[in-house]
Parts: C-alpha cells; structure tokens; sequence
C-alpha cells in the first residue's frame, strides 16, 4: 500500500526549525509510526479492520494528515488552541502547513518557539487520543485533548524554557503573550 504522507520530508523540516529535543523526538517517533496508512498499522499489531476509514469520524480516509489536522475531532481541538492563541481561526488541511504557519508567525523568536512548542504538542496529543480510541476503545473528548496540551505547554514554559516564567492564570489566558 502507498504511504500517504512524505515522513522523510517532515523530519527535515522539523530538524530546521529546531526544538526541544524531547518534543521533536515524540512527533519523529509519531510519524514514523504513521509514515503508512495508520489503518496499514492496525492490521499489523492484529486488529481487525473493515475499512480504510478514520477511525474517530469514519467519513474519510485515516492518513497522517487527516488524524492530526483534517478530522473534525482534531479541528476541534486546533480551534481551541487558536483561540487560546488568541489567533485567527486556521483550517490547515496538512501537519506541514501547520508547523510553517507556526514557524514564520509573528516577530518575536521566543513567542514563535512557544507557538512550535504547541503545535508540536498539539499534534501528539491528537494522535495519542487516536490510538486510545483504536487500542483501548476510549473516547477522549478534544477538549480534554486541548486541557491536556495546555498542561504540558504549561510545564514547558515554566521549568524547560529560557522565556520568562509564566503563572498558571497567564498560561490559561493566552501563552503568548
Ligand atoms: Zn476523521
């Protein structure tokens, strides 16, 4: 079966954006898990499969780019991180599209490195609710997903980064400012 998504590309552009190592290693071990039809993935660890369909909303086909960007349960999740951001709605329909609208965004490197810092966090959050619900069966709601990366952004500011230490309240209302 044909990969739906050009993995070797997307580490290269990951690479030259430059992160946390942490944060970079779990969404080049992300997509290398999903360098093939995730479907192709479940039939390999033994279970069973009707269709080639997204699991979560059964409408399309389950690519890299539709679990993490396209599906409406991972749109929902990225439309609350925008208005966490305090940015404009963005329907991005691929992972590459939403990591360079991150990495050229605004003029302040720090701010940009956050903004990366959630998409990057954002993207392994939706895909570990995708595979809660494949393996075990569960439904995680996008909105926990999203309380989830807020924690993490969170955590990272406050303890890995070198920008300015925030408190909670100033992370819950907008981390980038
Ligand atoms: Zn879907």
């Amino acid at each position: 079966m044909e990969c739906g998504y050009n993995s070797c590309n997307f580490a290269r552009l990951l690479s030259s954006i430059g992160n946390s190592p942490q944060r970079l290693w779990n969404v080049k071990q992300m997509l290398s898990t999903s360098a093939c039809p995730p479907q192709t993935n479940k039939a390999k660890r033994g279970i069973s499969t009707q269709s080639d369909r997204c699991t979560r909303c059964n409408l399309y086909v389950e690519t890299p780019d539709h679990v993490l960007v396209e599906c409406p349960a991972a749109r929902t999740t990225w439309s609350w991180i925008w208005r966490w951001c305090d940015l404009p709605e963005n329907n991005f329909n691929t992972i590459e599209e939403t990591i360079n609208y991150a990495a050229n965004w605004g003029k302040c490197v720090k701010k940009m490195r956050i903004l990366i810092s959630i998409c990057y966090d954002t993207l392994w959050w939706i895909w570990k609710a995708r595979n809660e619900n494949v393996f075990k069966k569960l439904c995680i709601p996008p909105t926990t997903v999203a309380d989830n990366i807020q924690s993490m952004v969170y955590i990272w500011i406050k303890h890995r980064s070198s920008i300015k230490a925030k408190n909670w309240a100033e992370c819950c209302s907008n981390p980038l400012t």
